[in-house]
């Protein structure tokens, strides 16, 4: 290879950055929505086809534009939004890099229709390339169509999902950015269906148009939101939505505040619904304002935890029967029933007596990564082998995920990899190009240690044989209580004495067997 340095064209320099904006199509939807909502919109109109590769269609009836911003806004770093530095403490619009449309032209064959209500402008431009500007005849507003999404970048091109995978990923977002905005009408038409159609309404309304019937109001200073029926909480995070000052944000901290504020109505493992909007000041929050990150970061977290679990907690007191009731002496005597309580935690005091007694046991030691345990007889546990076991039943279930506090980032290069893992009962999602997030592990998967699982899971590619290798790969040191809680856990295990390969993971050492050592027979 030759050393000559190149200046890139800005042809290419373009490209490379609409990696950053467009991932997919929901990503150009959501910056051209947004953009209709930036210039003031109360209609939007959003048409795709083909998942949106062949096709998105974007009108709205907006401020639009003049002929000489029509052009500026297909520029990189055009913006009307923001003019100096301080402006960026003050923003109060969704968009302010100046990006997303240079960005989507090229990659794209982008025609844009505008009108400032006094001038109608027409460009179509290709890959980036301004092929034609006539003017042309529109209301007051902008109409931008997006055809043949990445005809340019073959690459991209092959490793995008399918087309159901797409369109679902388009309503989505579209549903995302319409919770948000209910004096705004929108409509979404997908492969000439009408998916969507909602027309300015009170906040109430629009959820629940979107989300279906959530029975306990969320209100007060600073914070309006829907949470729907703890018996109805679902074993993932999709039906949980927040916001915060109007943007979409995933917050793993609020997630587990309004499941504090659930309490005990709902169960250990179970994700409650809820539509959330905070309205924080900016200087007590930081939304972190890359296009495709939708983290944030609190001036004080706990306050923010104490403040969202107490407003859910009250959102339930206002609802409940005796609260308000007249009859509420009566109507107390009838025993609180917990609805989603799994059978096993609800204490039966009845039986108790009858639960065998737990076999004594007692760990000794952990020598070359075995528990030494005494149960009647001498136990020697392979660590490394009951990790692998225990990790890949929680993954195999489900079960035991752990939400983490702020998100982990990892590289991946690979997209199948990525809907494996989700598969595998990882909750990750893209969150930029070749970057993902991953929200919660299970309970055996160390956050810190994510990379040897993903390293694991690549040579695998199967639960199993993943978790093997990473607990080999790991060898994680545990304490000696750790240790026995990996035993116990093993225990819950319905093939727990030879792993896969055939290995035996635990074995007895007998108190014969101890005796012949000693004699050395
Ligand atoms: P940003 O939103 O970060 O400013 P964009 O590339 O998304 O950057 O848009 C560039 C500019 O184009 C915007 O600042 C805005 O002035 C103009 N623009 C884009 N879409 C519309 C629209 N639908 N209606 C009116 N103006 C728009
Ligand atoms: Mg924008």
């Amino acid at each position: 290879m030759s050393q000559k340095i190149i200046r890139l064209s800005e042809e290419v320099i373009n490209q490379i950055a609409a990696g950053e904006v467009v991932e997919n199509p929901a990503s150009v939807v959501k910056e051209m929505v947004e953009n209709s909502l930036d210039a003031g919109a109360s209609r939007i109109d959003i048409w795709i086809e083909g998942g949106g590769v062949d096709l998105i269609r974007i009108e709205d009836d907006g401020c639009g534009m003049g002929k000489e911003d029509a052009l500026l806004s297909l520029e990189r770093h055009a913006t009307s939004k923001i003019k100096t530095e301080s402006d960026l403490q003050e923003l109060c619009t969704l968009g302010f890099r100046g990006e997303a449309l240079a960005a989507i032209s090229a990659v794209s064959c982008l025609e844009l229709k505008t009108s400032d209500g006094k001038e109608g402008t027409h460009i179509k431009v290709e890959g980036g390339k301004v092929l034609s500007i006539t003017p042309c005849a529109r209301n007051k507003g902008t109409s931008i169509y997006v055809r043949s999404l990445f005809f340019n970048v073959p690459a991209r091109k092959k490793f995008m999902k399918s087309v159901a995978v797409l369109r679902a990923q388009v309503i989505r977002t579209v549903e995302t950015i319409v919770l948000a905005h209910s004096t705004v009408r929108f409509s979404l038409y997908a492969d000439e269906n009408l998916i969507l159609e909602v027309f300015a309404e009170e906040k109430k309304r629009r959820i629940e148009a979107i989300l279906g019937t959530m029975p306990h109001i969320v209100q007060g200073d600073g914070i309006f939101g829907l949470l729907g029926a703890p018996e109805e909480a679902k074993l993932n995070r999709r039906g949980q939505y927040l916001f915060i000052n109007q943007r979409p944000i995933v917050s793993p901290l609020i997630a587990k505040a309004v499941k504090a504020g659930f309490g005990t109505r709902i169960a250990e493992d179970a994700y409650p619904s809820f539509a959330l909007f905070l309205t924080v000041p900016p200087e007590e929050v930081d939304v972190n304002v890359h296009p495709q990150k939708r983290e944030v970061r609190f001036l004080d977290d706990g306050k923010m935890f104490r403040f969202c679990e107490k407003m859910v907690a009250k959102a339930f007191d206002q609802n409940t029967v005796f609260a308000s009731s007249p009859f509420a002496l009566q109507e107390e005597t009838v025993p609180y029933q917990m609805p989603f309580m799994p059978q096993a935690m609800i204490p039966s005091f009845a039986e108790e007596t009858f639960l065998p007694l737990p076999k004594m046991e007692k760990p000794l030691a952990i020598i070359e990564g075995c528990l030494l345990l005494l149960q009647e007889e001498l136990i020697i546990v392979d660590l490394a082998l009951a990790h692998a076991r225990v990790l890949a039943k929680s993954l195999k279930d489900k079960v035991q995920m752990q939400t983490l506090l702020w998100p982990l980032e990892a590289i991946v290069e690979e997209e199948e990899i990525v809907e494996e893992l989700q598969e595998a009962g990882i909750d990750c999602r893209w969150i930029g190009k070749k970057t993902i997030a991953v929200d919660a592990l299970p309970a055996f998967l160390d956050a810190s240690d994510f990379p040897a699982f993903l390293q694991s899971w690549r040579e695998e590619r199967r639960i199993d044989g993943a978790a093997f290798r990473y607990a080999k790969a790991v060898k994680k040191r545990f304490s000696l209580d750790e240790a026995l809680f990996l035993w116990q856990e093993l225990q819950k295990c319905s093939e727990n004495s030879v792993d896969f390969s055939g290995k035996n993971i635990w074995t007895v050492v007998s108190g014969k067997a101890v005796k012949r050592l000693l004699e050395g027979v």
